[in-house]
């Protein structure tokens, strides 16, 4: 399988090269040739398949024989080594717990998976590899896990000050070691946009191999559409639709990804909080870009998604193709503080401000397609966010275990101001690029 480049469809990389330069020298994302079918057979064994067995077997028609069969067996064996959870909360409603992992967040399925790419194709290499991501709060967590201790690889994280949660900050800036957080005075768009201009603009002088984690990467973008398999093939409905929580929409485009080899998903919403620049594109057909507003779901605080662009392209540019298929509803902080509490009064399930935004995302679809039958992902353990919801809901949340090692350790970062030519000057400076 050959991946092309989205700003120039002449530019063909292998996965590779795809992963190991994260983005193309003309700031292109990288796309698959064609989204490969598993077969009917696949689709048929799929409800007693686990996840590392479907992983496997998915990621397997989109690298080929790039990495050896059993080395990305293993890779899929150490990814998803932690459950994903699926319950039914209410008619015709089921959440998708995606959050049982090292760092309590779905990125860690992205962010395992790359890793362990990235270190395979790396391996053997004596340019020192730097990986270089924005977070809008729980990449980096995920990514700075996933990396930690591996001396080879330097992770170098780019996040907005102020703008993250405690928790998560202490995800990004208690490591040390191999991992920086560079913390930004700016917003995630302007942590994504000094990463992108640093893969296109900086010489490195071969002296170093820049990465980027981001779900600009291929690498992460492809398991994230493994866990829809496993839920929608699990589900009571033969066909739900499928509620997103989305701020950069690498989650909305591989679960697109899934659907488009095959996987049935009867309609997809897309669910984001006043960030809401694709549900207006829904509306109106008109794709515009829009300064970050900041929210209580602070990690879909994106107004300008990297992989909207992917998403488009996954409909052929067509906007009427997209919205066959694509609903969206946006949702305020008073909306989802409400939601939270409204759901944990009628069920006791506890939401945290992201899995409330795609609740109420279904909730909202069902009111309009009565009927209907749906599953939306929550994507972040609620005592991740206990600063948003334990006033709500006015109890106190317990931690997951996997979680106790970020409450304490003392805070590194290096503040930083908004701008290429900063990052440029900090990694001219640290690896000797001059
Ligand atoms: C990153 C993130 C999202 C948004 O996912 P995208 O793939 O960027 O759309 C939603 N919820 C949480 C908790 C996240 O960390």
């Amino acid at each position: 399988m050959l991946y092309y480049n989205l700003n120039n469809k002449k530019e063909r990389v292998t996965f590779r090269e795809a992963v190991t330069r994260g983005i193309s020298s003309d700031m292109g994302l990288f796309m698959p040739e064609e989204i490969p079918s598993p077969g009917p057979d696949f689709f048929k064994k799929l409800p007693e398949m686990e996840l590392p067995e479907i992983a496997f077997t998915i990621a397997g028609m989109y690298i080929g024989d790039e990495i050896p069969y059993r080395i990305l067996k293993t890779i899929c064996d150490e990814s998803f080594n932690f459950p994903v959870v699926i319950k039914k909360i209410g008619p015709g409603k089921t959440v998708l717990e995606l959050f049982h992992g090292p760092t309590a967040a779905f990125k860690d399925f992205g962010a395992r998976f790359m890793s362990r790419c990235l270190g395979y194709f790396t391996s053997g290499d004596d340019r020192k590899s730097v990986v270089l991501v924005a977070t809008s709060g729980d990449t980096g967590g995920a990514v700075a896990d996933s990396f930690a201790g591996v001396d080879a690889v330097d992770v170098i994280i780019l996040y907005p000050s102020g703008r993250i949660s405690p928790l998560q900050e202490n995800q990004l800036t208690t490591h040390g070691g191999n991992i920086t957080a560079l913390e930004i005075t700016g917003t995630f768009d302007d942590c994504q946009q000094m990463v992108r201009e640093t893969f296109t603009k900086l010489d490195t002088r071969n002296r170093i191999r820049l990465t980027s984690a981001n779900s600009i990467n291929i690498a992460r973008l492809i398991p994230q559409s493994f866990y829809y398999y496993y839920a929608m093939s699990r589900s009571e409905s033969t066909e739900p639709v499928l509620s997103v929580p989305s701020g950069n929409f690498g989650n909305l485009s591989a679960a697109v990804m899934a659907w488009r080899s095959g996987l049935k998903v009867k309609h997809f919403i897309a669910s984001t909080n006043v960030n809401r620049v694709v549900p207006e594109y829904i509306r109106t057909g008109k794709y515009c870009p829009a300064n970050t507003v900041m929210t209580i779901a602070n990690a879909m605080d994106v107004g300008n998604p990297g992989n909207f662009v992917r998403l488009a392209q996954l409909f052929d540019n067509d906007h009427g193709k997209f919205i066959s298929k694509i609903s969206g509803y946006w949702f305020d902080d008073d909306r989802i503080r409400n939601h939270i509490w409204d759901e944990y009064q009628r069920s006791g399930y506890i939401l945290d401000p992201h899995g409330a935004v795609a609740s109420l995302g279904l909730e909202s679809y069902i009111r309009d397609h009565p009927g209907a039958q749906g599953i939306f992902t929550a994507t972040a353990h609620p005592a991740k966010f206990s600063e948003v919801v334990e006033p709500v809901i006015g109890e106190r949340l317990t931690f997951p275990a996997s979680l106790d090692r970020f409450l304490s350790g003392k805070k590194l970062s290096v503040p930083m101001n908004p701008g290429y030519q900063y990052l440029k000057e900090y990694l001219t400076e640290r690896y000797h690029l001059q």
